[in-house]
């Protein structure tokens, strides 16, 4: 049966890299792999057809999708438009209308590019770090919320980190399945010594983990976890956390590689349905110049295979693809080197199909 693939180019750059994407996704297509592709509007684009960041037309395709390919949303025109309007809505409207709770980041250096890391190549060569977010609850979503008057007239703003049994439970059992596909090491990382929330998590975690008696299951503060990731980042695997030391972390870990348009990212539901999409945004200050990197878009169509359509090996194919159009020295202007050849954005993805091929 065929798979249902929704792509939403999105807004900027994500209109160029999605093309390259999808010239990927259309090879596999040929090669016997049955995919139906759809395109749909989404972020400013949403905006500029239907009047909201993430149209009904839209939110129906991706709920009858197997998976959806997202580019990035955002664009300065947009920036005035009221809150609820702004690109960003769809993004956070797919999370919540798509149930996607799993946000999966690796950081990955390529050998070719360690130079391109702020850290000493010796620390980050081979670095290969899998973060396991959770997306859809903790503090950016806890209730009650907003900015309130005190008896002295004082505002003061207040949020609400909670986290129940079955949300730690969900994102641990993800946490632990993927260590058990890479090197059975898991990291969860927590404030349990300040947060009591922490500490049920630390509970939950441990307890998940008997059901994972092959992974060996580790836990670290949070600020001990940020030092170490830039100290001696390779001692990590898999490492699990909640969504606002996630969003944090994987930032930080992203930017150990030194190159933002080379990593993908994959949001996946209870059932492994997923968006899969680079972690950089628009780039208005290259779109439509025809040098932003595809290769973070490509590789999430890498990961898409891996965790949504039950093919690990055109996953692989893909991976060592990239890996050979870097050892040809061929690079996009974000990651040029010395001694390299400069290529353009469809360039590189013609190249990628060249190695497919
Ligand atoms: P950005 O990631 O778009 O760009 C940061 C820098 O990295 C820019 O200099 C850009 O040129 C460069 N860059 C990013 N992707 C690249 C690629 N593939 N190839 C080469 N260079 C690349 O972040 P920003 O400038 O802070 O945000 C721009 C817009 O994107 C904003 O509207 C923001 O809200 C939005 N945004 C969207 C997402 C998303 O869709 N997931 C994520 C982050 C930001």
């Amino acid at each position: 049966m065929s798979k249902k693939i929704a792509i939403l180019p999105g807004d900027g750059i994500g209109i160029e890299i999605v093309a390259e994407a999808v010239k990927v996704l259309e090879h596999l297509s040929s090669g016997g792999l049955d995919l139906e592709l759809t395109e749909a509007p989404v972020g400013g684009a949403g905006y500029d057809v239907a009047g909201k960041p993430l149209p009904d037309e839209t939110l129906a395709l991706v709920k009858a999708s197997d998976s959806i390919l997202l580019g990035a949303v955002g664009g300065p025109q947009y920036e005035t438009l009221p809150r609820e309007l702004r690109p960003e809505r769809g993004l956070l409207g797919l999370r919540s209308e798509l149930g996607l709770f799993a946000n999966l980041r690796p950081a990955i250096l390529y050998p070719q590019l360690a130079d391109a890391s702020s850290l000493k190549p010796e620390v980050v060569a081979g670095l290969d770090i899998m973060i396991v977010r959770e997306l859809t609850g903790g503090i950016y979503f806890g209730e009650p919320r907003g900015i309130r008057e005190k008896d002295n007239g004082e505002r003061e703003g207040y949020n609400t980190l909670v986290y129940s049994e079955s949300e730690v439970d969900r994102i641990s059992r993800v946490a632990f399945d993927i260590a058990m596909k890479r090197g059975k090491k898991l990291c969860s990382v927590d404030k349990a010594n300040v947060l009591e929330v922490s500490e049920l998590w630390r509970e939950v975690v441990e307890k998940v983990g008997e059901e994972y008696k092959d992974v060996e299951l580790s836990h670290m503060y949070v600020d001990n976890a940020a030092m170490q990731l830039v100290k001696w980042p390779k001692q990590f695997d898999v490492m699990v956390t909640k969504n606002m030391f996630g969003d944090i972390l994987s930032d930080a870990a992203a930017m150990l590689t030194g190159s933002i348009g080379m990593l993908p990212s994959a949001s996946l539901d209870a059932n492994s349905k997923g968006m899969y999409e680079p972690i950089h945004g628009s780039a208005p200050d290259i779109a439509g110049k025809g040098v932003a990197n595809p290769l973070a878009t490509i590789l999430s169509v890498a990961m898409m295979l891996r965790y949504s359509l039950d093919e690990p090996a055109l996953a692989d194919k893909i991976d060592a693809a990239v890996g050979r159009v870097l050892d040809k020295g061929l690079r996009t202007p974000d990651i040029m080197a010395e001694g390299c050849k400069e290529i353009g954005t469809a360039e590189m993805g013609d190249a990628v199909l060249v190695e497919l091929a």
